[in-house]
């Protein structure tokens, strides 16, 4: 456990909050939390510690977000460098050096032709201006009946009203009313017994893709804007795309004139052994949405690319001024640009896109020890990612996610249970030595939970 930061300053363990009430939680059955809270004071490269005095390694990389380890100094560094130089200019009509430079430098990373970038603040604002540029651009080349936004099920893209409408994970959507009209699914990778235990992508499903043309014969082509997908479905709990899957979207899109949206919110920024996922996979969308990663978490921050022809689509418009009403008071914050580019020297400067790939063998044995495990139902991984399935306990779905996941932390591992899988992303600063630590908590979680 560190004791002391950069400047000297001791850290302080013994952190605790006052009172618990006024804070409304996100994503937290807090009323249960509040009974026994779970309180984090510190973080340093892999793990975390309590305000308990107990560290834990960190499963996670926060929330698939801190790829480059907690506490990277030279990031901390260059945010106070810029506090000193400028704290905050927006870019309404306007603009600072770094955020030009930045966005330079950052589209140097994504396929061409992704060479433009727009700014947000997370994955949510990401997700919908992703939609909403699909939506203008259509309408801009005078292509106005494309409005039909296509998700999938099991989705997650965020929790703004867009995002929400294309995801597919009905807990998350079943209390907030119709959301967006107009928008349809296609079907979900997931599920399916012939891919279960496949290590690496499954074999099974690529004709699931297929799926798109039934929604270009009930809606016809020229009323769908856009398709949205995780090449890797992440808060969902981990779906791998099946083999080719991508590609045949990607054909079936380019066929109807349907753009194709990538949702990189967590497969951005190295988690799978490269930039994006449509590096890795060699399918290129034509637009693509980033956040987490791309500031390894230190200052909120996403980050939309679109492709030249959109953007030139933009600029060819015969209407004098604005070409895209739209925008957030802190698109390109200077400190997030800051963030940005310090995150980008870390990971230039490690190779750490590359190390989901050099791990990986270590990390699929590892993963793959767990077939045979009790109740285990399916272990999924590739690159950095993994799913640990159990079978739910007959009348209480979810408990035994919940307590594997709990056995774990107090074991040493800080791990997410989602629904009765146990999911991982850590940093990409793992050893396989943590990695066989991990795993082996892991089992013994698992053995020790009916
Ligand atoms: N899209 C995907 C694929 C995500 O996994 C997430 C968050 O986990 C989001 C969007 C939303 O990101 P944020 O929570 O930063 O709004």
């Amino acid at each position: 456990m560190a004791s002391m930061t950069s400047t000297g300053a001791p850290i302080d363990h013994n952190l605790r909050p006052q009172d618990l009430d006024a804070f409304f939680m996100p994503f937290t059955p807090q009323r249960q939390y509040k009974q026994d809270p779970r309180i984090i004071v510190s973080a340093r490269g892999m793990y975390y510690t309590d305000s308990k005095g107990h560290e834990t390694l960190d499963a996670s990389a926060g929330l698939w977000c801190v790829n480059a380890g907690h506490y990277r100094t030279h990031i901390n560094q260059a945010i106070a460098a810029q506090l000193e130089q400028l704290d905050f200019a927006h870019n309404f009509n306007s603009g600072h050096p770094l955020v030009f430079d930045y966005a330079q430098r950052l589209v140097k990373h994504v396929p061409d032709p992704l060479n433009h970038v727009f700014f947000t603040n997370s994955g949510s604002e990401s997700v919908d201006t992703a939609l909403k540029i699909a939506l203008a651009y259509h309408r801009a080349r005078g292509q106005g009946t494309r409005q039909r936004l296509i998700g999938r099920e099991f989705a997650y893209h965020g929790m703004g009203f867009g995002g929400l409408s294309v995801a597919g994970l009905v807990k998350n959507r079943q209390a907030f009313g119709l959301l967006l009209p107009g928008t349809d699914h296609i079907r979900g990778t997931h599920g399916l017994a012939a891919n279960r235990f496949s290590a690496g992508l499954p074999p099974e499903g690529a004709e699931l893709a297929d799926d798109l043309e039934r929604l270009v014969n009930l809606h016809g082509a020229d009323s769908i804007a856009a398709v949205i997908v995780e090449p890797i479905g992440g808060a969902g709990g981990v779906h791998l795309p099946p083999q080719n899957y991508l590609q045949r979207l990607r054909d079936i899109c380019d066929a109807h004139g349907i753009l194709l949206i990538f949702d990189e919110v967590i497969t951005g920024f190295g988690r799978i052994g490269a930039c994006t996922a449509a590096e890795r996979f060699g399918v290129t969308p034509d637009i693509m949405t980033t956040a987490k990663g791309i500031t390894n978490a230190t200052v909120p921050m996403g980050a939309v690319f679109v492709s030249e022809a959109i953007y030139d689509g933009f600029m060819a418009s015969d209407q004098p001024g604005v070409e895209l009403n739209h925008g957030y008071t802190y698109s390109g914050h200077p400190l997030a640009c800051a963030a940005g580019m310090a995150t980008l020297d870390i990971y230039e400067q490690e190779n750490l896109f590359d190390r989901p790939k050099a791990l990986y063998p270590h990390w699929e044995k590892s993963a793959m020890q767990l077939k045979g495990a009790k109740n285990v139902i399916d272990v999924r991984c590739f690159a950095l990612i993994g799913a640990i399935e159990m079978s739910p306990r007959p009348g209480a779905p979810l408990a035994r996610g919940a307590e594997a996941a709990k056995r774990c932390y107090e074991r040493g591992a800080w791990v997410r249970a989602i629904g009765d899988s146990l999911v991982l992303s850590p940093p990409l600063i793992i050893s396989e030595e943590e990695i066989t630590r991990l795993f082996n908590i892991i089992q013994e979680a698992i053995e020790a939970t009916e």
